[in-house]
Formats: C-alpha cells, sequence, structure tokens
C-alpha cells in the first residue's frame, strides 16, 4: 500500500513543472492560499498507533511524503531536521522523497542518518530535457542508496 504524509502543507512555484500545480487547485477550491506554508498537525504520523499498539504506518509500506509541499522547501529548513529524525525511527518504512529543488537535497541532509540512508528514496521530478540537465547531477551527488526520477508533469519545452 502507498500511503501519504505531509509534514508540511504549501510551496511556492520555482518551475514550468509547477504551473498547474495540482496542491495550488484544490486549496483554491477550498479558499485556500497555496503560497501559505505552514507545519501540518500530521506531523509525528510515522510514528502514531493504532489502539492495539501497531504502528498506523505498517512495516514494509512505501510512503510518500510531502506531496501538498517539497521536501527541500527552504520554508521548511526549521522542520526538516525532525523529520528526517521520525524516518529514521522508521527504518522498516519505505519514504518516498520527491523535489524539484535538487540543488538544495545535499546541503539539507542530516548528518546522523544510518550510512547511505537506507529507508529513503530521493527522487527528483523533471518536466522536460531541461529540468533533467538541470537536476539530475545534483542527485547523482547523493550518498543515497535510493534514488529516482519522476517525469512528470511532462511539458513540451526542449
Ligand atoms: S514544487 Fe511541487 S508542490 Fe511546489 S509549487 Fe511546484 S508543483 Fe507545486
Amino acid at each position: 500500500m502507498h500511503d501519504i504524509w505531509n509534514p508540511w502543507h504549501g510551496c511556492r512555484k520555482v518551475a514550468e513543472g509547477c504551473l498547474n500545480c495540482y496542491m495550488y487547485v484544490l486549496d483554491r477550491q477550498r479558499g485556500m492560499d497555496g503560497s501559505n506554508i505552514f507545519r501540518t498537525q500530521n506531523f509525528y504520523y510515522p510514528l502514531q498507533r493504532n489502539r492495539d499498539g501497531s504502528f498506523k504506518i505498517k512495516s514494509g509500506e512505501l510512503i510518500r511524503v510531502c506531496m501538498t509541499s517539497d521536501f527541500f522547501l527552504p520554508e521548511a529548513d526549521p522542520w526538516r531536521a525532525e523529520a528526517f529524525s521520525l524516518m529514521a525511527q522508521r527504518p522498516d518504512v519505505i519514504f518516498y522523497l520527491l523535489t524539484k529543488r535538487a540543488r538544495r537535497m545535499l546541503k539539507c541532509l542530516p548528518r546522523e542518518y544510518p550510512a547511505d540512508f537506507p529507508n529513503l528514496s530521493f527522487n527528483v521530478s523533471a518536466e522536460n530535457n531541461e529540468a533533467a540537465r538541470r537536476r539530475l547531477p545534483y542527485l547523482l551527488e547523493l550518498p543515497c542508496a535510493h534514488k529516482g526520477v519522476m517525469c512528470a508533469p511532462l511539458t513540451n519545452a526542449a
């Protein structure tokens, strides 16, 4: 099962691929402003438990992180270290991180984390060739075991 964890919400448009950001659309429908960035009440979701004591996020699941924001958003710098700490406490779960801010990934990595970040999957989105050329080198330099590219939303640019 693929679940979602949104530790923070809201974002700033930084690329062509942000033009029709669905988060902005959904927020507008709810009378909200997608550029309003805040830490959510679900921040501690990875450690939340059911009444029987089991974790809400089951062992072995893949969780998509920050689907209504960007994990490497500068405005989230004060919250990211704690988010990494929560993920480190769930080595049995795969956390799928996706960003358009590839150049920020390396400097935002925590100093304290198991080698190769075994339960984290670092991914960049690439809406066209130019975005891929710009972002993939930053992905390649990461000292992480799991990396990927999401080619979406595709645009017509070269
Ligand atoms: S980076 Fe993602 S969440 Fe942020 S504005 Fe762009 S498409 Fe939306």
